[in-house]
């Protein structure tokens, strides 16, 4: 869709004529906009004074155009079928983002009950947002830790001013996949050090190069894989390829050397002896460059690692937990599939059990684990990993306010109480249906 999208719009440059009507015709203020399907950049083009939510038949809720609608915090409900273009022009309806549905002819009394909700919800995030940079300690005053994901130094600002405590996961290959070249050890280097100077000593987790999988770098010109999930990506890659490892760990080194308060995360590790190879190495590296000895910690990303936290405790300085890939591998379903995205679900109690199990052989060697998967910024999903033994989540900068608040109007014991009772739920659905008693 994406591609397509670019090559309507280079079309439209070269022959004007081809334009499609465009959303400027819209009245002013509450329109609901239906379509077949959106581009990103006709989601992107959204004029929210005119738009107030949008229904597709098609797409999926991972698509660029539904993370494009979160963003402009436009209510959507997205794949909904075929029937909904079948709607009247200028019909009255209500559309609920939150739970995916839309209401047909709504009486003046559900008119009035969807108000009061828009002007509760409105009030509440405006209550959220004033209490962003408070921590967020429970009612019994256990305290976790808030952290961005942030990926460049300049975005560490915006991050900051949402409420994050620091940075819990910072993607280092979207230095090589935003270019055309692989960046040199200076350059790593330069970029660690404003990343650290940006947070002005609050901690920062830099993972090493996780590239293969969803993340290819087509100048590294890569052996083609048939399934390439289960192929040579992250630690693997990064054992194999000591021209990709070092100059990376030199780099991070040459930070810490400076001064920079880092710690070092490997994902898709698998096993203590892939493991102990890369602290192996990165010792190596250190006692070369003189430079102090940093936390070296491992994501937690397959179910192998998660079922032997406690060997791996023995060795990693702290886990994370890379709940995007641990569900696609607990669960064996693509993370990319927009035909399973619906059950591709991380609240899926197989994959809390796993998140279980790594926080109990963490507890073995009293190592910290944090999540810095998608599910940690999912309000509800971080009530969860509180209740779970999670100690750190670190989510998007948008989403901290709202699980920060979270965490502040509940006791730990509530959600221990509430993550045994997801333990024990025989789906993502009976899960799911928990979050309703907490909200409620
Ligand atoms: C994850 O897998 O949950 C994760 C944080 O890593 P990424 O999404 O970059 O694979
Ligand atoms: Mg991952």
């Amino acid at each position: 869709a994406d591609l397509r999208d670019v090559g309507r719009r280079v079309l439209v440059q070269l022959q004007p004529s081809l334009a499609a009507a465009g959303p400027e015709g819209l009245p002013e203020g509450g329109c609901i906009l239906v379509a077949a399907d959106l581009s990103p950049s006709e989601t992107a083009q959204l004029d929210t004074a005119r738009v107030a939510a949008l229904v597709t038949a098609q797409g999926s809720p991972t698509s660029h155009t539904a993370i494009l609608a979160r963003t402009l915090g436009l209510p959507a409900a997205v794949a909904a079928g075929g029937g909904v273009l079948g709607m009247a022009d200028g019909a009255l309806a209500i559309v609920d983002g939150a739970n995916g549905r839309i209401y047909l002819d709504p009486s003046e009394q559900d008119l009035a009950s969807a108000r009061a909700h828009m002007a509760e919800q409105q009030a509440l995030q405006e209550r959220v947002a004033a209490q962003r940079s408070l921590p967020a300690i429970t009612t019994d005053g256990v305290r976790i830790e808030v952290c961005a994901n942030v990926n460049l130094p300049e975005q560490v600002p915006l991050a900051l001013s949402q409420g994050a405590e620091g940075v819990g996961l910072m993607r280092t290959e979207f230095l090589f996949l935003e270019r055309g070249s692989t960046p040199g050890e200076d350059e790593q280097y330069e970029t660690y050090r404003a990343m650290a100077q940006a947070l002005e000593g609050r901690p920062l987790i830099v993972r090493a190069l996780d590239i293969g999988g969803d993340k290819q770098v087509a100048h590294l010109e890569l052996p083609r894989e048939d399934n390439p999930f289960l192929g040579v990506r992250g630690a693997r890659l990064l054992l194999r390829r000591p021209d990709l490892l070092e100059p990376q760990m030199r780099a991070l080194y040459r930070a810490a050397r400076d001064g920079a308060r880092l710690s070092v995360m490997f994902p898709m590790v698998t096993s203590v002896q892939e493991l102990l190879a890369l602290r192996a190495a990165c010792e190596r590296l250190r006692a070369e460059l003189d430079a102090p000895v940093l936390p070296l910690g491992i994501m937690i990303e397959v179910p192998a690692a998660a079922v032997q936290a406690d060997a791996l405790a023995r060795h990693a300085d702290f886990f994370s937990i890379g709940t995007n890939d641990l569900t696609q591998y607990v669960l064996a379903m693509d993370r990319q599939n927009p035909q399973l995205a619906a059950e591709a679900d991380s609240l899926h109690p197989a994959v809390l059990r796993m998140v279980r199990a790594t926080v109990q052989g963490a507890a073995t060697c009293a190592r910290p684990v944090g999540v810095c998967g998608g599910l940690a910024g999912d309000p509800f999903g971080a009530l969860l990993l509180a209740g779970l033994g999670v100690g750190e989540l670190s989510m998007t900068p948008n989403d901290i306010a709202g699980v920060k608040a979270g965490l502040r109007a509940a006791s730990l014991r509530q959600l221990q109480a509430l993550a045994d009772r997801a333990l024990g739920c025989e789906d993502a659905a009976q899960v799911r249906a928990l979050a309703k008693e907490v909200t409620a």
